[in-house]
């Protein structure tokens, strides 16, 4: 029997998972993940507000529930074990550790206190473990016009009453409470915009907050989305969002903690008082050469954010887990089976975090869930450990 293990139990792991077990059924698959509980992003990345993203889990349960896939939570790859002691242990390891260092906007300021990335305040909402709560003041300036930047503004701009079925909790929520005016700027013209428009046209639901869209240029999608944004203004509006287009980063400015962004567009500057400003700018990492099948090296492979950059959506990440699936069917074709896998590593990480124990941590969410929340995710990995391995410590 080939053993293969997948380092990264995000959607790309998951994937590639579900498409070898399809391809070689005869084969053990183990997922292994720094963190004691799967699904990477999905679950600390897709917004608390977007349960109905976060339900492709469901079809990754199958994988561990009836298809014999191995989940190792609490192993990190470079630290719990080495990449040699693993490549020793399965004919096949993929790294599928994803990218989650946040780029920085590479100016002056951009190191003071009150300057966060998208990812460190996007951990903190999901209640990332051991993730100190982020400081967000009353005004923001939101720097960048992707789908996670759209992500920010919306849940930025809720009302502590529109998180219904969320599994947002009461200290993220007390994060985003002192909110009130919220600038979204992009360095590209209203028509060049990243976001998806779906996601514009939801904010046109907000409850709380009054919408300006400022610079529209141009036609398509995007640009519809955000007019039909412009004017957005219920009634009890306790909270201001501005778009502001085709602005490039200039500097921040403060000397203790931000007090001001300033932007350039030619010879024209826009100065946006703030006391917070988010960076929603994508993110970095060093990744391994890998060709197009996820090829580094004999029996090593990567796939997902890691191999491709820190661009595309869940479902993306597919396609690429089949494509590098397939190099490794037809790659072990011509090895024989033998190593010890999924025995080895047992022995190698006692303290492992293993599917039924993750079940347990996830029943514990759901049953102490707050009213009108789906979980209540717990937000330490001691805890997390205690629950797993019914210790009773916390
Ligand atoms: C803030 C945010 C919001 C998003 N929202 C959406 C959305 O609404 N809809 C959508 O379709 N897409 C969304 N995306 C994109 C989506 O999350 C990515 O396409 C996807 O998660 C990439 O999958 P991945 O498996 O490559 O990486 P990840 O999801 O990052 O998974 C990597 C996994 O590797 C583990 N890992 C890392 N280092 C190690 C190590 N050394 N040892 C062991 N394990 C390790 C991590 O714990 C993690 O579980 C969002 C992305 C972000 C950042």
């Amino acid at each position: 029997m080939h053993q293969i293990a997948i380092i990264g139990a995000g959607p790309s792991g998951c994937f590639t998972a579900q498409a070898l077990a399809k391809l070689m059924p005869g084969a053990r698959i183990d997922l292994i993940d720094a963190l004691p509980v799967p699904y990477g992003l999905i679950r600390y990345g897709v917004a608390p507000d977007h349960q109905g993203t976060k339900a492709v889990i469901r079809q990754f349960e199958r994988l561990f529930e009836r298809q014999g896939v191995g989940f190792f939570g609490h192993v990190r790859l470079g630290e719990t074990v080495t990449l040699e002691a693993l490549q020793g242990l399965y004919d096949a390891v993929v790294l599928a550790t994803g990218l989650s260092v946040d780029r920085r906007l590479g100016v002056k300021g951009d190191d003071l206190p009150g300057v966060l990335g998208s990812g460190a305040v996007t951990r903190a909402f999901n209640d990332y473990p051991d993730t100190a709560p982020v400081a967000i003041g009353e005004q923001v300036v939101i720097v960048g016009n992707g789908n996670v930047a759209a992500d920010l503004v919306r849940l930025l701009a809720k009302g502590a009453g529109e998180f219904h079925g969320s599994d947002l909790s009461e200290t993220a929520a007390r994060q985003c409470s002192d909110v009130r005016r919220i600038d979204v700027v992009g360095r590209s013209p209203s028509d060049q915009a990243k976001f998806d428009p779906v996601m514009i046209r939801e904010l046109g639901r907000l409850e709380q907050a009054a919408i300006h869209v400022h610079g529209l240029s141009g036609e398509g999608k995007i640009v519809e989305a955000l007019q039909h944004l412009e004017g957005h203004d219920p009634q009890d509006a306790t909270r201001e969002i501005h778009f502001h287009f085709g602005w490039t980063p200039e500097v921040i400015e403060g000397t203790d903690r931000v007090t001001a962004a300033r932007f350039r567009q030619g010879d024209a500057r826009l100065v946006l008082p703030c006391d917070t400003v988010l960076t929603a700018i994508g993110f970095e990492g060093e990744r391994p050469a890998a060709d197009a099948e996820g090829a580094i090296a004999p029996g090593l492979y990567a796939t997902g954010w890691l191999k491709r950059g820190p661009r595309g959506t869940i479902p993306e990440n597919r396609a690429d887990a089949q494509n590098v699936a397939a190099r490794i069917a037809a790659d072990l074709a011509d090895v024989a089976p033998g190593k010890a896998g999924r025995d080895g590593v047992l022995a190698l990480v006692p303290g492992a975090v293993h599917y039924d124990h993750w079940q347990r941590i996830d029943a514990a969410e759901r049953a102490d869930c707050p009213e009108g929340r789906v979980r209540r995710k717990i937000p330490t990995t001691a805890r997390m450990l205690a629950i797993a391995h019914q210790t009773g410590e916390s």
